[in-house]
């Protein structure tokens, strides 16, 4: 029986935590390290073992990609009629969807995510597979181009083998915006989980060769970053790449990728700012940005970790946020009282307090402490929410934390406070918070970032791109009609008259 003290397993989660080593599959097909190299995942909200999973190598990365390139030439998948491959689409997310309580409690467990959470997180991966399904049914994939004494058109073709590498904070909705609109095209792919999260992806992989989706459309392959990750991104039989996680890893993918000239998206870190005037519900919006913050532990890359306040509201908005963060109920993510969770791993758990020491001994005041939080009967990885203040030069509100942790400063007029919220070497995404719109839109619009959101924070409905500038990404984003086109390649076909 599979051990997870004092939680009531589905018996379908039971039986996968059971298998002595859970494999990576390719070609349709489970595959292990041919050396039996394993690695350990942990729930982080105990510190126990779940399961011990194999560390593919370079060798088993490499019949990956070779598998996924020849399921683009070999099967039906990159040249059946879009409706046809929507249907296979809908008929995964329909699988995806009726184990949702499944996939949410194995990604629960594994992310030391809120298992309602976990659940919404599965819920939307399958909104984006049909999302992308259906708008490849609705795209003129042939375009004629007016030209003198020539007939000529231009036409979309699906790239082959696209490589992705995911991190832990949502393994399973970012692979949902990264393999659908890719797939959805028409291309294979080719998975690689972060270490601490690998379960749902190896789950969505046993669920796609049930709903009968070619050998070799969707591979998994579990493995560390340095081996596995770094074989899959400097693989030259790849078309296309796409990497999710910090830029310290997305520029040696990059760079990677670069040399064997294989284009790459890179959606990465961020220190996204929220501007606050003085003529919002004070009380509303610090309600709704302690929410921000805490919500997965506040390891979420957009999220708003500098809060930069009208002086005039100021002091009211801190105590208003104090109130709020003090009060958050911290817990094992399992249980239905827990409104905040642990974050991911002890290393994480460092790196959070770590910040807070670096930022308070350059000069930041802590107002609220933060620090280890305990939880009965867990060993897990804790922390308190905690808010800095002072120069936003400071490290703690220069480098991303990826905790429940935001900086606080103060601005008198509108251009103190946009210059304050592009203080920074990051462009992901920023809120403005006025009840003034015609303010809303001006500020929102001078921000360096790829998203701008007003009155809200963590706003992603499908059909809106969400991507990142500078140090926060390159080549395009996710999530909306341009995501599609990226996997096509536009090839012209011209005949003179
Ligand atoms: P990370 O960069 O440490 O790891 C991400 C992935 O890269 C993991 O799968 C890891 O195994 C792999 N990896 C590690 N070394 C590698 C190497 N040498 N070559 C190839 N792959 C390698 O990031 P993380 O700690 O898992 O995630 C947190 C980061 O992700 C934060 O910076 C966060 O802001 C960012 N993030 C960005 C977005 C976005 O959409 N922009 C979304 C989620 C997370």
């Amino acid at each position: 029986m599979a051990t997870v003290s004092n939680v009531e397993l589905l018996p379908e989660v039971s039986a996968f935590l059971d298998r002595a080593v859970l494999p990576g599959y390719v070609g349709g097909a489970p595959i292990t390290n041919s050396n039996n190299e394993t690695f350990d995942t942990l729930d982080p909200g105990s510190g126990e073992k779940l399961a011990t999973v194999t560390a593919l190598s370079a060798e088993e990365v490499d019949t990956a990609v070779k598998a996924a390139q020849k399921a683009f030439d070999q099967t039906s998948w990159a040249k059946m009629a879009p409706n046809e491959r929507g249907a296979l689409l809908h008929r995964l997310a329909d699988a995806v969807d009726q184990h949702k309580h499944i996939i949410g409690q194995l990604e629960a467990l594994d992310a030391g995510k809120i298992q309602a959470q976990a659940v919404g997180d599965v819920s939307n991966f399958v909104a984006t597979i049909r999302y992308f399904a259906d708008m490849a049914q609705h795209i003129q994939r042939r375009s004629a181009l007016a030209v003198a004494g020539h007939e000529a058109f231009t036409v979309r073709q699906p790239w082959g083998a696209c490589g992705f590498i995911f991190p832990w904070n949502f393994p399973f909705l970012l692979i949902g915006w990264g393999i659908a609109p890719a797939l959805a095209a028409g291309n294979t792919v080719v998975i690689k989980p972060a270490e601490d999260t690998p379960m749902s992806a190896i789950y969505l992989a046993e669920l796609a060769i049930e709903v009968g989706l070619p050998e070799g459309v969707i591979n998994v392959i579990p493995g560390t970053g340095p081996e596995a990750g770094a074989a899959l991104s400097s693989h030259p039989g790849l078309k296309r790449m796409s990497f999710t996680g910090s830029p310290e890893v997305g520029r040696l993918v990059g760079e990677a990728c670069g040399r064997n000239l294989v284009p790459v998206k890179l959606e990465l870190g961020g220190k996204g700012a929220a501007v606050i005037f003085d003529d919002v519900d004070v009380a509303d919006t610090a309600e709704k940005l302690a929410q921000a913050i805490t919500f997965h532990t506040g390891q979420v890359c957009c999220d708003a970790t500098r809060w930069i306040v009208h002086e005039s509201i100021y002091n009211k908005f801190v105590d208003e946020c104090l109130t709020r963060l003090q009060k958050v109920q911290i817990g094992y993510q399992m249980s239905d009282s827990s409104q905040m969770g642990p974050v991911v791993n002890k290393k994480q758990q460092e790196r959070v307090l770590g910040y807070l020491e670096k930022g308070k001994s350059s000069g930041a005041d802590l107002v609220l402490e933060g620090g280890v939080a305990s939880v009965e009967g867990k060993n897990g990885f804790y922390v308190k929410p905690a808010l800095l203040a002072g120069s936003l030069d400071n490290v703690a509100a220069q480098e991303e934390i990826f905790g429940p942790v935001a900086y606080l400063a103060s601005f008198q007029d509108e251009a103190e406070a946009i210059q304050h919220a592009n203080n920074t070497e990051y462009g992901l995404a920023n809120s403005v918070w006025t009840s003034n719109l015609e303010r809303a839109y001006r500020v929102a619009e001078s921000l360096s970032a790829a998203n701008s959101w007003i009155n809200a924070h963590n706003v992603f409905p499908h059909g809106v791109p969400y991507g990142g500038v500078n140090k926060s990404g390159l080549g395009g984003g996710v999530n909306s009609v341009e995501t599609l086109f990226d996997y096509w390649r536009s090839m012209s076909v011209v005949r003179p008259l």
